[in-house]
């Protein structure tokens, strides 16, 4: 596990400024979500932390190391997408694993995390199928489970339930705040709901227009008159 820190950090798409000079830090073990309107740039924000979306000024640590130039794969981060990403010619088996594998786990820790993940995630049942034979919610499951198999230092998630059906949402809303307290994860949470925010957050932090205009715990920020 690691802190991240963003220090000034903006992202201009041609003269178009997108993210400006955002400066965050997220301790070790903590669970950060950024909140916000659609196009207020929290994606980007994320994706500058992965690797995914080089950054036009400022400098992003984990841990003790300034990651700008580092490309995604040699971040040892675990994301989850909205669209969930998953290999569709591979089983939810070797889905979970994969990361693990390439990362060059032996086999006695493969199978005892497979074994976690899917207990933790109710994914037994499903090891065997491919993705395409999922509903939506499991194949959010198998992704979930992807990243948590990881022993990644930052866990980062972009609006993974906002493809959900209300009910669903709920239901993984209440899991993924299990998990947390489980694993106790450093982790930076997208989305644009505000229920979400406040059930998972250790702190929120409220993004508008590419910047931060409010930081604080659910209490500070939702509940203060
Ligand atoms: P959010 O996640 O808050 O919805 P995004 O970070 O996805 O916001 O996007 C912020 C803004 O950046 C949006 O206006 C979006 O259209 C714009 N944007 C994102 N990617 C690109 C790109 N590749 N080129 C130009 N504009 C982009
Ligand atoms: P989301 O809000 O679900 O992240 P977006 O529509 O913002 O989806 O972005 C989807 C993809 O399109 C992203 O890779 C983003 O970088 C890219 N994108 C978004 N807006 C623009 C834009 N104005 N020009 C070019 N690419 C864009």
């Amino acid at each position: 596990m690691s802190s991240v820190i963003l220090r000034n950090v903006c992202k201009s798409y041609g003269n178009l400024p997108i993210v400006k000079s955002l400066n965050l830090e997220v301790k070790d073990g903590e669970f950060v979500v950024l909140v916000g309107p659609s196009g207020c740039g929290k994606s980007t924000t994320l994706r500058m932390v992965a690797g995914l979306e080089d950054i036009t000024q400022g400098d992003v640590h984990i841990g003790d190391q300034v990651v700008n130039d580092l490309p995604p794969h040699k971040r040892n981060i675990a994301m989850v997408f909205q669209n969930y990403a998953l290999y569709p010619h591979m089983s939810v088996r070797e889905n979970i694993v994969f990361g693990l594998k390439k990362s060059g786990a032996d086999a006695t820790t493969i199978a005892s995390k497979l074994a976690d993940v899917s207990e933790m995630l109710k994914l037994n049942e499903y090891l065997d199928r491919k993705p395409a034979d999922l509903s939506g919610g499991q194949r959010q499951r198998v992704a979930m489970g992807r990243a948590l198999a990881r022993d990644a230092d930052v866990y980062l998630f972009d609006e993974p339930l906002s493809n959900l059906d209300a009910k669903l949402r709920h239901h993984m809303r209440t899991e993924i705040a299990r998990i947390q307290h489980q694993y106790n994860m450093t982790a930076i949470y997208v989305t644009h709901d505000q229920v979400e925010a406040m059930t998972l957050g250790d702190r929120v932090v409220v993004m508008r227009d590419g910047i931060v205009e409010q930081v604080g715990t659910p209490m500070e920020i939702y509940l203060q008159p």
